[in-house]
């Protein structure tokens, strides 16, 4: 690459400025009340979706599988 064509510190300050991580938005479960991610299934209870009457037993799961 040229000098001219050379990034700046600013430049590449101003590009990085966007780089940086979100957080993790955990929600608790309402079942439970432990830490899970929205539109996932619990790890602990397999709570699901209440309106769409989804709870899915992880030892009955871990049975049939
Ligand atoms: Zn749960």
């Amino acid at each position: 690459m040229l000098p001219v064509a050379r990034t700046s510190k600013s430049r590449k300050g101003m590009r990085r400025a966007h780089h940086a991580l979100v957080p993790v938005g955990y929600q608790s479960c309402p079942q439970c009340g432990q830490e899970r991610l929205p539109h996932r299934m619990c790890s602990n209870c397999g709570y699901v979706n209440a309106s769409l009457g989804l709870v899915i037993n992880k030892k009955a799961k871990k049975k049939s599988a």
